[in-house]
């Protein structure tokens, strides 16, 4: 027995059969974040795979008796879902959930966006979650939304991501004017207010004021029948145009938008595919705005989850609060967010002895939250203990993660909202580079070891 704890590099240990799974899914991974790109599309993906494997809608499952085995889903307004393989054991006994969120930071368009300037037309925009507004600048960008007509129709925007569509474009001062930008602080550099896309610039009629947008106006309803006044009740994000690409010469690597948090959601999506007639009833939670606080009735702090497990216990006779408070408080969960790697070109943010490196695994991490374990859920010694044998058992390459050094900054997770009905939570997900930027970095290895460990947590809890 090694008495030393040295963590290992997950490309050293894997079989070539499981490179060549690695390799499959990471595929399978790069389809999900090209067609995902945002809540609302990464919802559709996750229950078009369900319904594929078996998966029927809540709605349908509770007319009937819903039996050990069943597989279902819930849809929360199409921008979270729930899927639970219903288990053996009674639902009294908890849960084994896997909770992971599917919005990412990006810019929004603002309820009226649209204007005329300097003889370019543009969308104001408002931005969402937590970025270095200057990193989206001088960045192809593509729209992803929805829109009501004056009729009530639903249209679907998605423009700017096939290769053959146009795509969108925020300015940045030139070097050779920027005396004065370059002596602000990174922060201040763009402001909010600077992230106005460019949608046009070709006037319609010379004679006639705001002859580009009013231009951009009659291409906009031809393509879409959509008018000016109907963007005041619009959706609609902006997200970096590009696809996801291998990274590396080894074609290692990911870089893709989205990484945070669609590694964990897809990873969480495989093993659940894969559940078939659980002990305990095994569920793979898809949240929305974990990035703006978890609120709102798609994030976590809405009681959709409650309300769709208490569905599902009422389908086979009479709603028992007791029976469902148990079932919530004797629930084991694996939080499945990102975490930081630790990157060597910014070592003093870092603590290594403590930080996920690229490779090395699943990060689990005991608590997140900033400063003292400020607003973090601090796991129980005894729910690592459980966890570790459960990656263990399957032989699950994992490594402790902090997010860089104390003091230094700080995040949060949907761990704690979970917690508070008494389930034991842990936060356990992939370790990442550049996160929160337009585009970010992950490893295949640690995406693959991440997809192992939820899948050893459904098996072996
Ligand atoms: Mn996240
Ligand atoms: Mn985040």
């Amino acid at each position: 027995m090694d008495l030393e704890y040295n963590k290992k590099n997950t490309w050293n240990i894997l079989s070539d059969n499981e490179k060549d799974e690695l390799e499959k899914l990471s595929k399978e991974y790069i389809n999900f974040l090209n067609v995902g790109k945002t809540e609302r599309l990464a919802n559709e993906e996750i229950i078009r795979q369900a319904e594929e494997k078996g998966f029927i809608s809540i709605d349908e499952a509770i007319k009937g008796e819903i039996k050990p085995g069943d597989k279902i889903y819930a849809n929360n307004k199409n921008k979270g879902c729930a899927l639970f393989v219903m288990g053996k054991a009674p639902i009294s006994e908890g849960l084994n959930i896997v909770g992971s969120h599917i919005d990412s930071p990006r810019l929004d368009l603002k309820p009226n966006p649209m204007y005329e300037d300097g003889e370019m037309a543009y969308f104001k925009t408002h931005y969402y979650g937590g970025v270095k507004k200057y990193q989206w600048t001088n960045l192809p960008l593509a729209l992803c939304g929805v829109a009501f007509d004056k009729d009530g129709n639903k249209i679907n925007i998605n423009i700017g991501n096939k290769e053959d569509e146009p795509v969108f474009f925020i300015t940045e001062l030139l070097v050779h004017l920027s005396k004065d930008l370059n002596s602000k602080n990174a922060k201040d550099v763009i402001e909010a207010e600077q992230l106005n896309i460019v949608i046009g610039s070709k006037p319609i009629d010379e004679e006639k004021e705001n002859p580009i947008k009013k231009y951009i106006l009659e291409l906009i309803n031809e393509k879409y029948g959509l008018a000016e006044e109907d963007f005041l009740m619009a959706e609609i994000e902006a997200v970096p145009a590009q696809n996801a690409r291998e990274v590396g010469f080894d074609r290692s690597l990911i870089a893709s938008h989205g990484h945070d948090d669609r590694v964990c959601s897809f990873a969480s999506l495989k093993a659940i595919l894969g559940v078939e007639n659980p002990n305990k009833t095994t569920v793979s939670l898809f949240v929305d705005k974990e990035e703006i606080g978890s609120v709102g009735n798609t994030g976590m702090t809405s009681n959709f989850f409650e309300d769709a497990l208490m569905d599902i216990i009422n389908a086979n006779g009479n709603f028992n609060y007791v029976e469902y408070k148990h079932a919530l408080a004797n629930s084991k969960v694996l939080s499945a967010d990102v975490t930081a790697a630790y990157d060597s070109t910014f070592k003093d943010a870092y603590e290594l002895t403590n930080s996920a490196t690229i490779n090395h695994g699943v990060g689990v991490s005991k608590y997140t939250g900033s400063g003292g374990k400020g607003g973090s859920n601090d796991a129980n010694a005894e729910f690592l203990a459980e966890v570790r044998s459960a990656f263990d058992k399957d032989g699950v390459n994992w490594q402790v993660a902090e997010l860089g050094k104390t003091d230094q900054g700080g995040g949060g997770t949907i761990a704690y909202i979970l917690a508070k009905y008494g389930m034991q939570v842990l936060d356990c997900g992939t370790a990442m580079l550049s996160m929160h930027a337009p585009v970010e970095l992950v490893s295949k290895a640690d995406f693959y070891e991440t997809y192992r460990a939820y899948k050893a947590f459904f098996k072996n809890i």
